[in-house]
């Protein structure tokens, strides 16, 4: 059973073709059927981890179908539509997992693109946190815990999502120049649970500006705290002067096009004493390429203040080097999906290499994540990128783990051949 395969069955072909495209887009293999006979038979032959049932079909009876699920004990995860009436959704969510149906969520209409990627994402996430030991185990505890509205909001605007820190290492110097701030919610009895499971829902329901302005705030205080405590055995810089930490942030799309935020951002860094130079901003790429320009744009509104941009997740986008010619990037980040086993795979060798050649062309700094042994830090190393970042180095780190473990990391360095 494949993670990121999916099983559609709806009679209406329009509806159909969309939830086909946005699935696609979000990387799921998707079979789509306006037959039970069909679907029962993709349903063995394709055996997908989730199925899309509209419970309300014209010419079919959804809830049969349902029904027959529940005899076969299908162990696919269930998304629940409805495109008749509303507030039938949930009548049907709870037959469906009365009869022992593993039910992922419900899709009322109006569908919107945002509610079935917040679906696609979480079951990606639920499916390995299941399967995939060597994740880190940052998820709730209970299998089937998901946030709600409520508790989104009230997390957002208690500003009780924190940060962790996860070092990068500079390849040429072997310094740790930086951290990339990565967003934890700490639910009681519960545990840290990942940014899949809540940054989307909080994008999708206009919290991302606060969500976004808290973050970074807190993020450029830690670091302007950092960059005064003096940390035994770092290295001074090119200028003699101790070396100050850079600090990178992920900006969804949404907070990425809002006009507001560089001039927040800004501000941010005046009241704290940092310099904007010393903030990146990691973004990764529009959904379409029709939305370049304004895409452009926006970078260019923080360039203009002085923050730096990286394009985060590389490899995994549509963007042509012609476009990324045109960004205001001083950075990429090669996805760590390639990362991983690049050195297993002739196929992922060739990924890695190609971004790389693309970054090196137009002067890009390349930054490898994911880096989980020795052996992918050499090959990495010797491929030439600027800099490292995964759990070989360090797991992403408390804030108040950061000092010590730096201390710990220029100890053991300077013992290093
Ligand atoms: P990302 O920006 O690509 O971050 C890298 C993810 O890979 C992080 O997961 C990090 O913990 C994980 N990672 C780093 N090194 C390794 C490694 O060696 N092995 C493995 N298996 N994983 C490694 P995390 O923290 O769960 O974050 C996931 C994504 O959530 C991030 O991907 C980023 O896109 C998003 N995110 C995190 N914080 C924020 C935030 O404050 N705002 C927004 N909009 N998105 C955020
Ligand atoms: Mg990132
Ligand atoms: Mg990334």
């Amino acid at each position: 059973m494949k993670r990121n395969s999916l099983l559609i069955i709806d009679d209406d072909p329009l509806i159909c073709k969309t939830l086909e495209n946005i699935a696609e887009k979000a990387g799921f293999e998707v079979m789509s059927t306006d037959s039970a006979f069909s679907f029962f038979s993709q349903l063995e032959l394709f055996n997908p981890s989730l199925v899309l049932l509209n419970v309300e079909m014209t010419e079919l009876n959804g809830m049969d179908v349902m029904m027959r699920l529940a005899e076969l004990h299908t162990q696919a995860k269930l998304i629940i539509t409805n495109t008749q009436q509303r507030g039938h959704t949930e009548r049907a969510t709870q037959i469906a997992a009365d009869s022992g149906l593993r039910v992922l969520g419900a899709l009322e209409k109006p569908f919107s693109a945002a509610n079935l990627k917040y679906l696609l994402t979480l079951h990606l996430s639920q499916f390995d946190k299941t399967r995939n030991t060597s994740q880190e185990q940052i998820e709730p505890n209970g299998s089937d815990w998901t946030p709600t509205l409520e508790d989104i909001i009230r997390v957002v605007e208690n500003d009780e999502i924190t940060l962790n820190f996860q070092p990068k290492l500079h390849c040429a110097s072997g310094n740790i120049i930086g951290f990339e701030a990565l967003a934890r919610w700490n639910v009681p009895g519960r545990g840290h649970i990942t940014p899949s499971l809540f940054v989307p829902l909080a994008e999708q329901n206009h919290l991302y500006s606060v969500m976004t302005r808290n973050v970074v705030r807190q993020g450029i205080k830690w670091l302007a705290q950092l960059n005064k405590t003096e940390i035994a055995g770092a290295k001074p810089g090119a200028d003699g002067q101790p070396h100050a930490y850079t600090l990178a942030f992920n900006i969804s799309t949404n907070a990425l096009y809002d006009l507001d935020m560089p001039q927040q951002f800004c501000e941010i860094c005046n009241d704290l004493g940092v310099p904007p130079a010393l903030i990146t901003l990691e973004v990764s790429e529009p959904d379409s390429i029709r939305d370049l320009q304004e895409f452009i744009n926006a970078l260019e509104r923080f360039h203009g203040f002085g923050f730096r941009l990286s394009l985060d997740d590389f490899g995994t986008g549509h963007m042509a080097v012609r476009e990324l010619v045109r960004t205001a990037f001083k950075e990429v980040k090669i996805d760590r999906k390639f990362i991983d086993k690049c050195d297993e795979s002739a196929e992922l060798t060739a990924i890695v290499n190609s971004c790389i050649d693309i970054a090196n062309n137009l002067k890009l700094e390349i930054v490898a994540e994911g880096i989980e042994t020795q052996k992918i830090q050499d090959l990495m190393k010797s491929k030439g990128c600027y800099g490292l970042q995964g759990y070989f180095i360090s797991k992403p780190l408390a804030a108040n783990k950061v000092a010590s473990w730096l201390t710990q990391y220029y100890a053991s360095a300077s013992t290093r051949p």
